[in-house]
């Protein structure tokens, strides 16, 4: 089984890329501390392919980034050229055959591929291919990507890469490697990140410009939707790889996924997250004597809520910084702690008081129920829930792992009904318009399906029927959220 955290229902990250040409440095050892910065993005397991200029190698396990790579693994990585990858499941087990980078052998040698998203014909394309002889060494549908780019190699990389991005469908960032070349795309609707800028004498592509600052990078371009970065001896540069279909990336990346020190659409999310709580300040003002964050995702979201209603704001629960993932499963009376286990309440901020509790989501209501309690129990007076992003009513499709749509409180219950079960005095979410507002673009640059369940990409009927499925007892919610997180698409 998959580790899992302790206790979290919050939707799960997807996968982090990067992929780097760095001349007279060894690439692998600028990887490892690049993808080291995008851990928050996947904690199953790691991975690093690089290029001398003839032979590609890689090494990848399950883990963390810190566990999987070490001096004597990275050394045997030698070259100038590389991709990296860290991983969280969203379509195929969590197991070492589904780790990336994912290695192929094609006519201008081995190439490594390594995808953070989720296709949504992967399955009727690996069906297709099966069927003419394919065949496929995992589950994942990056695989897809990596075998379907093989295909395609004998026109040469940029061609290859053009003609599987018009094949393709889903939310994709791709950073692939080839003994020559490093080539990263993003999907027509520019729904998962991918940014590109210079390190030391050469190039680097990343998920999220966070990547850049601990190698001394510094980020130059926001990949566009459809847009096709080339890295190799010559530099780098920037082709159209496929027509844009818009401009929709995920709002989920500004609300929580992405790290705050990240910026994108020209933001930095820290700041956009502090407007963020401004903004559900004014749409959902309350008496109250402090405004306490859930650590540490919704602090500054509660700096800007404080800032907005003059109500102080108070560290009102410390987080344990040593749970995050692990190998051990959380026995039966751990699982029944819950959200102590992460979290332990400073009872002299709270007691007495009238507690704003600013949290970035809810998704089945079982973290925010036990936080509430947790509050009351350490002496608060009123507990007042206001959450960041919007009620998530839908299900996604585009690589975020959270759960049917029946298991989606707010897919369910009313407003009110929710905050009767999280045992919450009132609770307040944050518009569309708020939390686009914060950000500073309109409400058409963004993916809000999993809020208004208008999908920028049509979802195929046999993956929306799974998802959209009503259990038939809800109370199941309860039973799921002891930590056995349900893999979408899988
Ligand atoms: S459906 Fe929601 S989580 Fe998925 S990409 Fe769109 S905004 Fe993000």
């Amino acid at each position: 089984m998959a580790d899992q955290p302790i206790l979290d229902d919050r939707p799960k990250e997807e996968c982090g890329v990067v992929g780097l040409y760095t001349p007279g440095e060894e690439a692998a050892r600028v990887a490892f501390f690049a993808l080291f910065a995008l851990q928050h993005r996947g904690q199953e397991s790691a991975g690093i392919a690089v290029s001398d200029g003839s032979d590609v190698r890689m090494h990848k396990d399950m883990g963390l980034v810190s566990q999987v790579f070490h001096e004597e693994n990275l050394e045997a990585l030698p070259g100038e050229m590389a991709v990296g990858h860290t991983r969280y499941s969203t379509t195929g087990a969590s197991v070492l055959r589904n780790a990336q980078p994912i290695f192929c052998q094609s006519l201008v040698g081995e190439i490594a591929v390594a995808h953070n998203g989720n296709l949504i014909n992967a399955r009727e394309l690996r069906a297709e291919m099966e069927s003419e002889g394919e065949p496929f060494d995992g589950t994942s549908d990056s695989e897809v990507i990596a075998r379907l780019l093989v295909r395609h190699m004998h026109a040469g990389p940029e061609h290859a890469v053009a003609h599987v991005m018009r094949k393709i469908r889903g939310a994709y960032s791709v950073a692939v490697l080839t003994p020559r070349m490093v080539l990263a795309f993003r999907d027509p609707n520019g729904i998962r990140p991918l940014v590109a800028g210079r390190v030391g004498e050469g190039w680097m592509v990343a998920s999220e410009s966070c990547a850049f600052g601990p190698v001394g990078g510094q980020i130059e371009h926001e990949l566009q939707p459809g847009e096709l970065a080339i890295i190799d001896r010559k530099g780098m540069r920037f082709a159209q790889g496929a027509p844009p279909n818009g401009r929709n990336m995920c709002l989920f990346e500004f609300i929580y996924f992405a790290r705050p020190d990240s910026r994108m659409y020209g933001t930095v999310l820290y700041t956009a997250r502090e407007r963020m709580g401004e903004h559900l300040a004014r749409e959902h003002p309350i008496a109250a004597d402090a405004v306490v964050p859930v650590p540490d995702s919704g602090i500054p979201a509660a700096l800007g809520y404080s800032r907005e209603s003059g109500i102080p704001f108070v560290e009102g629960m410390t987080k344990s910084r040593y749970i995050h993932r692990t190998f051990i499963q959380p026995d039966q009376r751990m699982r029944e702690m819950g959200v102590r286990m992460k979290l332990t309440p400073i009872v002299e901020h709270i007691q007495g008081k009238r507690i704003v509790l600013v949290d970035d989501s809810i998704v089945r209501a079982t973290t925010t129920t036990q936080i509430v309690k947790l509050l009351f129990e350490a002496g608060a007076t009123e507990v007042h829930v206001r959450i960041t992003a919007p009620p998530i009513k839908f299900p996604c499709f585009y690589g975020i792992d959270m759960c049917s749509r029946g298991e989606l409180a707010a897919a369910v219950m009313s407003v009110e009904q929710i905050r009767a079960k999280v045992g919450a005095t009132s609770l307040g979410y944050l518009s569309i318009e708020g939390a686009t507002a914060a950000v500073g673009s309109p409400e058409h640059e963004f993916c809000l399906a999993c809020f208004n369940g208008h999908y920028p990409i049509p979802v195929p009927d046999d993956l929306s029927k799974q998802a959209f499925e009503v259990p038939p007892d809800v109370g199941q919610m309860e039973t799921l959220s002891t930590g056995q997180l349900k893999l979408i698409g899988t």
